[in-house]
């Protein structure tokens, strides 16, 4: 059997803290140098959220933000490879695993081309599969709406299971 779900997510992007609201720059776990970076409750890793939801909806389970509420302490600054982990337990209790996983990552800046090997690396270990199972794309929003204008990022992600 295969199922296939699909991940969205959005940031808002500020100056970093002290100066705005934004956090340290992390997608798909890995931190990026830049000026501004995401608001959020969790550490704002828009990325993990995005496949964290693809695999939740894969197997129509709640999604990031009924397992995960932003009003629950517990989850302030939390590094989201924990929300990641949970969703993947959830599907291996389903017997179900990834066969592949394609992001769309949309943002004026910063560039993603220059990290993407290493954010897929590192995707490929959280999810414990074979790098040449995951693939993220870099788009810009061509300066136009909040994403052109750099002020937030978005991420689309399809994953598709097959039950084990
Ligand atoms: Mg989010």
């Amino acid at each position: 059997m295969i199922r296939v779900g699909h991940g969205y997510d959005l940031h808002r992007l500020e100056p970093l803290t002290p100066v705005g609201q934004g956090k340290p720059f992390i997608l798909g776990g890995i931190c990026i140098e830049h000026d501004r970076g995401p608001v959020g409750h969790s550490d704002g890793d828009a990325l993990l959220h995005a496949i964290t939801d693809a695999i939740l909806g894969a197997l129509a389970l709640p999604d990031i933000g009924q397992l995960f509420p932003d009003t629950d302490p517990r989850w302030a600054g939390k590094d989201s490879a924990h929300f990641l982990r949970h969703a993947l337990e959830l599907m291996r209790e389903k017997k179900f695993e990834v066969c592949n996983l394609d992001a769309t990552v949309i943002c004026e800046r910063p560039k993603i081309g220059p990290v993407k090997e290493k954010i897929k690396s590192h995707l490929a270990h959280l999810l414990g599969c074979h790098v040449g199972q995951i693939n993220v794309k870099g788009k810009t929003h061509e300066h136009v709406d909040a994403v052109g204008e750099g002020r937030a990022i978005e991420v689309h992600c399809v994953a598709l299971l097959t039950s084990i």
